[in-house]
């Protein structure tokens, strides 16, 4: 069992110290969860995820594109009713938080999300029609940067006060925890490490910018560049996309005096200790400077928790800051 302490993270969850209400007898909810949800381009997850982390059931369904966008929202629906019910019926705990990690582009709490991988939804309303589903307060972020907060809390980065986070998959996205909080920016896209420039005058982004290691290194990259679909890679390209990430990644160690770069995504683990070899060889040679030399780049440690375990910090981390603010201004003017 997961038991993580996150103490020294300012901002990200730390072990739940209400006690349970275990006064009401047999049957009656003992603690408290997060329903967590992942919306990524083929499927969608749906878990419960207590305040100590431990992942304690799950769900998913795979996206249909052929539905429209209200459609492909009663799909998630029914996953999640199916696990509100197993949370009361069967784990004896109850969802007092929705916390989600969304493909992008999203708007702040996800309030509204448009998925690139998931056509239906453009600008759909995903926290309102979950906050209708469930009943319960809904915080929604990125889902690298969930993911960040995941192995901060209880993996690779678990302790850590600063470091990057990546997910080299379909397509390139990060999180950064820079002394113990998750960098958000002007509107949430915080850490969009795929739009480094690693190859100047490189092929086309989506982003309209050449170069970007998104358009180099993600697998529909790799796909187009290779004609070969990322799951059957050549030795060649499983190590130019490990020099770039490290590239890409020495640039963030420098900017912000990280020394520790955690990357999941199925095309970064796929490739493997080739990948990641020669990643950490890029991140050597292009980290010279006192503080960011001897910076380490690492699996993530989650596996496929990590989303969901990102997502159920996303949802702690939403209700600590709203009992924070409602404190602030309950309290007297001094
Ligand atoms: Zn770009």
């Amino acid at each position: 069992m997961l038991v993580g302490s996150a103490e020294r993270m300012s901002d990200t969850p730390s072990p739940d110290t209400s006690s349970p209400d275990r006064t009401r007898g047999r049957g009656a909810p003992v603690g408290d969860v997060v329903l967590a949800i992942d919306i990524g381009g083929t499927k969608m997850a749906v878990g419960l995820v207590t305040m100590q982390g431990e992942l304690i059931d799950r769900d998913q369904v795979a996206v249909n594109h052929d539905l429209q966008a209200d459609a492909l929202f009663a799909t998630l629906r029914d996953v999640i009713d199916s696990q509100m019910e197993r949370a009361r019926g069967h784990h004896h705990v109850r969802p007092v938080v929705v916390g989600v990690g969304s493909a992008g582009p999203t708007s702040p709490q996800c309030e509204t999300v448009s998925p690139l991988n998931v056509h239906a939804w453009r600008n759909f309303p995903l926290r309102e029609r979950l906050g209708v589903a469930t009943a319960l307060p809904v915080y929604g972020d990125l889902d690298a940067k969930a993911l960040a907060m995941a192995e901060g809390w209880l993996g690779a980065a678990q302790g850590r006060e600063s470091f990057l986070a990546m997910v080299v998959s379909t397509g390139v996205g990060g999180g950064i925890v820079l002394n113990g909080q998750l960098l958000d920016g002007a509107g949430g896209n915080a850490g969009h490490i795929g739009h480094i420039i690693v190859e100047p005058n490189g092929r086309r982004c989506g982003c309209g910018a050449r170069g970007c290691l998104e358009a180099e290194a993600s697998g529909s990259a790799i796909e187009a560049i290779t004609g070969r679909p990322p799951s059957s890679p050549t030795y060649e390209i499983m190590q130019r996309t490990g020099r770039l990430v490290g590239r890409a990644a020495a640039s963030v160690c420098n900017l912000l005096d990280l020394d520790l770069v955690v990357v999941g995504g199925s095309v970064a683990l796929g490739f493997g200790a080739t990948f990641f070899n020669s990643a950490q060889e890029a991140l050597d040679e292009h980290t010279k400077l006192a503080f960011s030399r001897g910076a380490r780049i690492t699996p993530v440690r989650l596996g496929d928790r990590g989303p969901l375990v990102g997502a159920g910090a996303v949802g702690i981390r939403g209700m600590h800051r709203a009992r924070r603010a409602a404190r602030s201004s309950a309290a007297p003017n001094a």
